[in-house]
């Protein structure tokens, strides 16, 4: 079985629309919903809820940590809400998905930006002190994009969400790896979901500034989550491109957005997989929508980037990619990365 949202909602207005949704899929008939807001756009999305959805009490939440989470699920066992809706970035939905969990009430998930494929995933990222952790929670009932809001969002989280859109091929190539060497198995299903997005990004001309191009992207982000789901991980969107990106946190943090890092993941995961037409057409992809194409373009030298490659097997134990495949030593690694960079400055 799949747990799928009961509803799927890309399109501009759609905050000021969110009490018809919830009415129309049962989700609340009378607005009795919790709806939390985060730092970016809280206001703005107050004034327009507030008079559309009477019952609603909205809740300011800051950031994505483990604490405002508990501290959200308080509020909603001091009152009876049929719902908990989230609005925001990663951020803000990650904190309303795990506190929607925690006491067991449905979840709406209300995106304002397109950074990162957390929209529709069953899992939530937040942090505790310096560290950060993954929490399974359950599936949102509704994801809603608004692209009102998108198109307000800075273009590097736009390009962002490209990146981690396009980093699903590299992830699944190394799970076919995994299931070729280790006999992993793969989920079609989660296959199909997760490529069917990041093809449609990949061959789309559009620009990050045009709305067709938009829904496309955020369609993806949302196939993306699906397929997380299917499969029970996050291994249809995230293999060797992911540990890089994590490694690159780690030892250098603050680098660039994540999805820009996945980007750059991608393109050396594809090189080490010797996927030469698929690196031509990712390199293509991103140059064209500004994104960074090696780890030179995100500042950082080929030592630093080769280091983060030899770190990255260890981000994510027990997962098998290209990195635990080609098992590397140092210098091997500083010869591919120096190649592969080399390769696309020329
Ligand atoms: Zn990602």
């Amino acid at each position: 079985m799949l747990a799928a949202p009961l509803a799927v909602e890309i399109g501009a207005g759609a905050v000021a629309d969110l009490g018809a949704l919830l009415a129309d899929r049962r989700i609340s008939t009378q607005g009795h919903v919790a709806v939390a807001l985060g730092p970016g756009y809280g206001d703005r999305i107050a004034a327009t809820i507030e008079p559309r959805i009477e019952n609603a009490e909205i809740v300011r939440v800051e950031g994505g940590s483990l604490d405002s989470a508990l501290e959200l699920a308080d509020r909603l066992r001091q009152r009876f809400f049929d719902a908990v809706v989230g609005i925001g970035g990663g951020g803000t939905l990650d904190v309303a998905k795990h506190a929607a969990s925690l006491v067991g009430l449905p979840m709406v998930a209300v995106a304002t930006n397109l950074s990162h494929d957390g929209i529709a995933s069953p899992v939530s990222s937040l942090s505790h002190g310096k560290r950060k952790a993954s929490y399974g929670v359950q599936m949102p009932v509704a994801v809603v994009v608004d692209l009102d809001f998108v198109k307000l969002s800075p273009p590097g989280m736009r390009r962002s969400g490209i990146g981690d859109a396009l980093s699903n091929l590299s992830a699944i190539d190394d799970w076919y790896l995994a299931e070729r060497e280790r006999g992993e198995p793969v989920d079609g299903l989660a296959v199909t979901l997760a490529r069917t997005g990041a093809e449609a990004v990949l061959r789309n001309d559009g620009t990050i500034d045009d709305e067709e191009f938009l829904v496309s992207l955020a369609e993806a982000l949302v196939l993306s989550g699906l397929a997380m789901a299917t499969a029970g991980s996050s291994r249809p969107c995230s293999g060797s491109d992911h540990e890089i990106l994590h490694a690159i946190d780690h030892l250098f943090p603050d680098t660039a957005h994540h999805g820009e890092l996945a980007a750059v993941g991608a393109v050396f995961a594809s090189h080490l997989h010797g996927a030469s037409r698929r690196l031509a057409e990712l390199d293509r992809c991103l140059a064209r929508h500004g994104l960074p194409r090696t780890h030179r373009d995100l500042g950082l030298s080929d030592e630093q980037f080769a280091q983060a490659v030899e770190y990255a097997p260890r981000t994510r134990p027990g997962r098998y990619t290209i990195l635990e495949h080609l098992d590397l030593g140092s210098d091997e690694i500083r010869r591919h990365v120096e190649a592969y960079a080399d390769a696309l400055d020329s």
